[in-house]
């Protein structure tokens, strides 16, 4: 698919956007770096006061650029509400980000997580590639078109602070809320990345299950000489049990879990082929450690990462972890944590009896309890605004994009569909997996910061006259 690029960009590009950049690129940097000063850790609760304060940062940079902005509250964390009125002949369009973050625990920092650097291009911080940096870059292509007195739709922006932690209040934030938003033509959202070096349009993204699954047999730990073989391990079934939910090939066994997945198109199958084509499975290699993979094939691996619901055991609690030692005792209790990864149009609900039924069937006493669970995510592809978001990466990043999915999850992205029902979802990439994204040494480069401005400025121009 291509787009048709606007009639007057070069002049646009040359008088206007690069002027801009020259002028304010500075600017973007340092708000950056503001802004990843607040530990915006939404899965600590601890961190959770830093929420506010930084929608209030948030909110100072985008009032003089002519938003009027409300913080929306809930029972976590509160999200920011901004509202720019163009004119009232052209559409609506939602807007949105995340300005929490993921934890920076991991040792190889090379920088203080909280402390930005800018340094050979880039800026070093938390938050500064996912999705802060994005954010701003989008916000900029908006002041710089609102300065030039070019044409925009009607924009409302909307900043997340429980992303990261799964989103557990944003539906009822829109609910709540719900006469606060206009009825947008589409939702823009740029929080996802590149396909290695080409720019992205993410048409398909997983839900997430999470629950924890438990067995109790008794009320104390037992001597494994004295009762073992007698008394029942708990520990010994539920591996049994979660056994029967995937095979060794990673393929999901849950009986009907497959049989009930929606089916995908020829046309998708074939877009899947031309991206495979384009994966470079070296660099997933190295990116992941050189981790053993199912399969050497690139499209098997994207078909399991995009288009198969996944099972994963993470741990267990109640069991003995200290290292070498082995103490000779049957537990009483334990649990394991596990998640499924969701395609687009799976129900968590019918999904979690499946799960439930077939660990039960290896013994009744075990329990599941839900976590969380979002739906998966699908845009098509064959609509006017993905027409704009093509022409928007070739125009800004010099590339047509890839159409692909991914195994990740935007829990706001469901609640979108559900609210806005039938207004288009166009996932937009800025940032590139190499930016450490959700990684140590996260950061974001000011030449991706520059080109994202551009696509998301071509996106914006593009929509006032659709
Ligand atoms: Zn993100």
């Amino acid at each position: 698919m291509t787009g048709t690029q606007h009639p007057n960009w070069e002049q646009i590009h040359n008088q206007t956007l690069e002027p801009y950049l020259n002028a304010q690129l500075d600017t973007m940097v340092q708000q950056l770096m503001q802004l990843i000063r607040y530990p915006s850790i939404s899965q600590k609760p601890d961190h959770w006061d830093q929420m506010e304060p930084l929608l209030n940062a948030v909110s100072a940079i985008m009032q003089p650029m002519g938003f009027e902005t409300e913080i929306l509250q809930s029972p976590g964390c509160p999200s920011l509400l901004a509202t720019l009125r163009t004119s009232p002949e052209r559409p609506w369009v939602l807007i949105y980000n995340h300005m929490d973050v993921q934890p920076a625990e991991e040792p190889q920092w090379t920088t203080t997580p909280f402390e930005p650097e800018l340094r050979d291009g880039r800026v070093y911080g938390r938050g500064s590639t996912d999705d802060k940096g994005p954010a701003l870059s989008t916000l900029h292509a908006i002041h710089c078109l609102q300065q030039a007195g070019l044409p925009l739709p009607n924009i409302q922006v909307i900043y997340e602070t429980e992303e990261e932690s799964g989103s557990k209040h944003f539906g009822q934030i829109l609910d709540t809320y719900r006469d606060r938003f206009e009825n947008p033509a589409s939702i823009l959202v740029s929080d996802t990345i590149f396909e290695g070096e080409h720019p992205a349009i993410t048409y398909r993204l997983k839900g997430l299950l999470r629950a924890e699954v438990s067995l109790t047999t008794g009320t104390q730990d037992l001597h494994s000489g004295m009762v073992g073989g007698a008394a029942i391990n708990p520990l010994n079934v539920l591996v049994q049990a979660l056994s029967q939910c995937v095979d060794a090939q990673g393929h999901v066994t849950i009986p009907g879990v497959m049989a009930e997945l929606p089916p995908v198109s020829e046309a998708e199958r074939a877009s899947l082929q031309r991206t495979a084509a384009l994966f470079d499975l070296a660099k997933l290699k190295a990116d992941t450690g050189q981790a053993e993979l199912y399969s050497d094939q690139a499209q098997e691996l994207l078909e399991r990462i995009w288009l198969r619901p996944t099972f994963e055991v993470h741990g267990f609690e109640g069991v003995q972890t200290e290292p070498g030692v082995i103490k000779t005792a049957l537990p009483y209790a334990v649990k394991a944590k596990i998640t499924m990864r969701l395609v687009a149009g799976q129900d968590p609900d019918r999904v979690l009896q499946q799960l439930t039924d077939c660990l039960q069937a290896v013994h009744p006493g075990i329990t599941v309890r839900m976590l969380g669970a979002s739906r998966g995510c699908f845009s098509a592809v064959d609509n006017r605004f993905m027409q704009a978001a093509v022409a928007a990466c070739q125009a800004g990043f010099g590339r047509e994009p890839a159409f692909v999915g991914s195994g990740g999850t935007i829990g706001a992205l469901p609640e979108f569909e559900r609210v806005f029902v039938g207004a288009p979802l166009v996932l937009i990439a800025q940032s590139l997996m190499s930016d450490g994204y959700h990684a140590p040494n996260e950061n974001f480069q000011l030449q991706q910061m520059r080109n994202g401005f551009k696509t998301m400025a071509h996106y914006l121009l593009s929509l006032a006259d659709l």
